[in-house]
């Protein structure tokens, strides 16, 4: 990151990759057959011409042989550390594999061929909330972990991740896997240039899938170090509130009626509903106030408006673009999207849990509410930047397969032309993302002069249908100019 180019003088390239297609997702949509990296930067991108004299003698050379180049994966939603201490177990892996299993699968003591059929699979579907040991309990069990993560995630092609919520409430807690230790962990992994992938951090004060109190809140609020030796790599973006559960659980805050005739609450503290709304909007204008980027884990409707009316107000007061997003979003209204877009309001989204729990959805709420659920293809039309992630443990790491789901999810509410549609998956986990890390001016494009993040895919994906790109081998990703995984 550190290269100052002297006018006019190109230089040698350190890396180039040749005879392929290069696809920039820039907004003029580049396209090349190679690109030319240098100091951690992309010095160009173009035909065999363009980059033939800043071959050198000590420039690598990789014949692409007809693959592709992307920019590299980020992965918006991504709880490394927990990863990295479960993989190859994910939550919804050990739920699928029937009842019994003794990885960590959930509250409620995972999933049983007793447990009420709703409650067992929600639980292992959204709470982070392991039964059984500690799966990560000293720093030798949080450094293996980030690192486990780090080598899995750069064999994927994934170059960014968000790791959304760390902090002092789950420092108790029952994995390990979000506590403040966490993030000093990071901090001293990134000092030793030991991270494989750039971080950034949503600090947390609450308990992840739970309560949280608004005193507690904005004292950790007030005492929030966000300082790191180089935030391109490691950067505390802001602050993550989980504002409601899951609707299959009954928690979801939705005008819609769950079979008891209740409507779902707040996670956030207060005496009651009124009171508990009041709280979370409280935290929301704090954490605007003091210019740091909201990430609120919001499911159901109500929820989602009272999250999207704080921000209005926040907003006015101090008018800032600070990049806030819904997690999740599931019934988020056409009203709701209208306004996020109006308040530059991103909406971080997994489909592969949209399609593992919409069955859960329309137990609960209907089949009509569920079919109107995740609204991607139409959060996209409204223009709202959507940002696609895995959640991971909750799913694989695997934003092929996140591709494909997203895909089959939207149906007819994606583009009809195929290149659009791939397009916009790609941009989903690359371009948007990096937006939403407030990065995109450096990276998420292979345009001259942004990160030389980015990887080689065995096949062109502009060629193929989104079913087909969980077959897709990733053969090489390249961090900062960095080669960090080859196959
Ligand atoms: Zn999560």
């Amino acid at each position: 990151m550190q290269g100052v180019e002297r006018s006019g003088a190109e230089g040698p390239a350190e890396l180039v990759l040749r005879g392929g297609t290069v696809l920039a997702l820039d907004a003029a949509d580049t396209r090349g057959t190679a690109i030319a990296v240098r100091h951690g930067r992309v010095l160009a991108v173009g035909d065999e011409a363009r980059v033939a004299p800043l071959i050198g003698r000590r420039t690598r050379v990789v014949d692409l042989e007809g693959r592709a180049v992307i920019p590299g994966i980020n992965d918006s939603h991504l709880h490394a550390a927990w990863l990295g201490a479960m993989w190859p177990d994910t939550v919804f892996g050990a739920m699928e594999a029937g009842a019994g299993a003794e990885v960590p699968s959930g509250g409620h003591g995972g999933p049983t061929a007793e447990a009420a059929p709703f409650e067992a699979s929600a639980a292992a579907a959204d709470p982070h909330v392991p039964a059984g040991p500690r799966l990560v309990d000293d720093e030798a069990g949080r450094r293996r972990a980030i690192l486990r993560a780090g080598e899995l995630i750069a064999s994927l092609g994934i170059t960014s991740y968000t790791e959304p919520g760390l902090g002092p409430g789950e420092d108790d807690g029952a994995t390990g896997c979000f506590g403040q230790a966490v993030l000093e962990t990071y901090r001293t992994l990134e000092s030793e240039r030991a991270l494989r992938a750039r971080v950034n951090v949503l600090a947390l004060f609450g308990v992840l899938d739970g309560p949280s109190e608004l005193r507690a809140f904005l004292a950790g609020l007030r005492g929030l170090d966000r300082q790191t030796e180089r935030p391109a790599w490691l950067r505390v973006a802001g602050v993550k509130i989980f504002a409601d559960g899951i609707p299959p659980m009954l928690q979801a805050w939705t005008a819609h009626a769950y079979p008891d005739g209740s409507h779902g609450d707040l996670l956030v503290g207060g005496g009651d509903l009124g009171q508990r709304a009041a709280n979370l909007a409280e935290m929301i204008r704090a954490v605007h106030r003091q210019g740091l980027q909201l990430g609120v884990h919001a499911t159901g409707d109500r929820t989602i408006d009272q999250v999207v009316d704080a921000v209005e107000a926040a907003a006015a007061e101090a008018p800032a673009d600070l990049r806030h997003y819904v997690i999740h979003g599931d019934l988020v209204t056409p009203g709701a999207l209208e306004r996020m877009r109006g308040l530059g309001m991103g909406l971080n989204v997994q489909a592969g849990i949209a399609a593992k729990t919409a069955p859960w959805v329309a137990g609960v709420l209907g089949e009509e509410v569920a079919a109107a659920a995740w609204p991607i293809g139409r959060a996209i039309e409204a223009g709202v930047r959507v940002s696609l992630s895995s959640d991971a443990p909750v799913l694989a790491p695997d934003w092929r397969q996140g591709m494909a789901d997203a895909d089959a999810w939207m149906g007819a509410a994606a583009p009809a032309d195929a290149e659009r549609r791939m397009l916009q998956l790609l941009h989903a986990y690359t371009v948007v993302p990096a937006h939403q890390d407030g990065a995109e001016g450096w990276k998420g494009t292979l345009a001259p002069r942004m990160a030389a993040d980015l990887c080689v895919l065995e096949a062109n994906p502009l060629e193929l249908a989104p079913a087909e790109l969980p077959d897709v081998a990733v053969d090489l990703t390249v961090v900062d100019g960095d080669v960090v995984f080859e196959r």
